[in-house]
């Protein structure tokens, strides 16, 4: 039996501070070692401060993750020297005298599946280390502390995955989720990072660290199942030892340093007294937390029919369900939940494309309005939803420049139709005995307009043209 459990660090990268200074949490937008200072450095006479929000922040996940959340909190000192960390320890949490990290013993569900979580705990992140020059002669390594204290969150789960795809849809969920509380941006590079640890059939633990993306995460677990697998087979033991996972070669490799045989010397930190979690404040952080992604994709089926699965997609990301929620009225909710999952995803499927959107809660309520009003074709709303992510134009103005709007003037529809009637004399006869067959007629003058008639009108004005009812 295969046994994998997962350390995943999540960065808190919508909040303003690090983790113990006021340094900006956002490093991402500094020159090299411009956003330290003595704290975050570890200079001499320098104190910690916690900052308070992290602490809300990390306790609204330990709730998500339906963790059991102490009243009391402490923190630990974790040495050990690395050019990255400035202090030569990192402030960290651990579960020595009882459970003091901000979470212990919760659950995800990823479909029937349950999978427990350890512990949930605050830390701080370390430094980047920057290499350069093209080989290992002039190889120079450089730091920079600009992400040194930023606020992390680790989450640590059971060994409860058999399969490097339940690894896969465990991530995407907890993404998902992390998302949704508005605690984190997990698409911004390095923002979520994960260790994994994998044995087969009761065998040593193998860890594997560090891996950057899900995907690699997934490739990673299933090269270390297959090596292990084959060691197995031929009645080779198998070490137990830290691994990286070489991202070119696509391979595991073992791993010089043997952190894990490093003893930390773990200790109280003594600058940071324990801190109390007071239970009006954990009720408080409960009732402030965002609805979760299940209980909106439930109201979205119940309340407005949205099928199941358009309901999944909707509500799993943060993006178009705000999008969604800023711009539906009960009427119209069903149309804008099938523009955003049917067109509008495909329209700005990345990063880049979101942020350059000029597409407003504004627009999307002016488009679904007038689809249902026949002002607009659902075909030439498509159109029309392009341009408005390209040029955020009010759609009417759209409307009017590319000329998309219905064809709904009653006698210019007539002149067309007597047109078509003209040109497909067989098809009418058809039409007159065999009423069903009237919807080639219907498609011609769709084709005519360009899918701008209205269909209902179409089909009323052609019965009266023809004269059948
Ligand atoms: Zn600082």
């Amino acid at each position: 039996m295969t046994m994998i459990g997962l350390e995943i660090h999540c960065q808190l990268t919508n909040l303003q501070s690090k983790l113990f200074c006021s340094c900006k949490a956002n490093y991402r937008e500094f020159e090299i070692n411009e956003n330290i200072c003595p704290i975050c450095m570890g200079l001499p006479g320098s104190l910690p401060r916690l900052n308070k929000e992290a602490v809300k922040k990390a306790t609204i996940i330990a709730m998500a993750l339906n963790c059991s959340t102490p009243e009391k909190i402490a923190f630990f000192r974790k040495n050990y020297f690395y050019p990255d960390l400035p202090k030569n320890f990192q402030i960290t949490q651990l579960n020595i005298y009882g459970d003091t990290s901000v979470g212990g013993s919760g659950s995800i569900m990823i479909g029937d599946k349950k999978i427990r979580i350890t512990r949930i705990q605050l830390e701080e992140d370390p430094g980047r280390l920057i290499y350069e020059g093209s080989s290992s002669k002039n190889q120079i390594t450089l730091v920079d502390y600009n992400r040194a204290g930023t606020p992390l969150v680790e989450i640590v789960t059971e060994p409860d995955f058999e399969t490097p795809k339940e690894v896969r849809d465990f991530l995407n969920i907890l993404s998902d989720i992390l998302e949704n509380l508005g605690v984190a941006d997990p698409s911004l590079e390095g923002a979520m990072r994960a260790d994994a640890n994998v044995s087969i059939k009761g065998g040593k633990k193998v860890e594997i660290k560090n891996i950057g993306s899900f995907h690699d995460l997934e490739k990673a677990v299933h090269f270390e199942i297959t090596r292990q697998e084959s060691l197995s087979s031929r009645d080779i033991p198998i070490m137990q030892e830290t691994r990286h996972w070489d991202d070119r070669r696509k391979i595991t490799v073992s791993s010089r340093s043997k952190e894990e045989e490093l003893d930390y010397r773990y200790f109280l930190e003594g600058d940071i007294p324990w801190v109390k979690i007071d239970p009006q404040i954990q009720q408080q952080l409960k009732l402030e937390m965002p609805e979760s992604i299940s209980s909106k994709k439930e109201r979205y089926v119940s309340k407005y029919n949205i099928p199941a699965q358009v309901a999944d997609v909707l509500s799993s990301d943060k993006f178009y369900s705000d999008l969604f929620e800023k711009s539906h009225t009960e009427k119209t909710a069903k149309e804008i939940a099938n523009i955003i999952t049917t067109d509008l995803m495909g329209l700005v499927d990345t990063r880049e494309k979101r942020e350059s959107s000029k597409l407003t809660a504004t627009h999307l309520k002016e488009l679904a309005e007038s689809i249902q009003s026949g002002q607009i074709s659902r075909n030439s709303s498509k159109n029309a939803l392009y341009e408005i992510v390209k040029t955020g134009k009010e759609l009417s103005v759209i409307i009017s420049e590319l000329d998309l709007g219905n064809v709904s003037d009653a006698s210019e529809l007539t002149d067309i139709i007597k047109q078509i009637i003209s040109e497909e004399s067989q098809a009418v006869e058809q039409a007159k005995s065999n009423p069903q067959t009237i919807n080639y007629l219907v498609g011609k003058v769709m084709q005519k307009t360009k899918g701008k008639a209205d269909p209902t009108l179409t089909l009323n004005l052609l019965k009266k043209e023809i004269g059948i009812q």
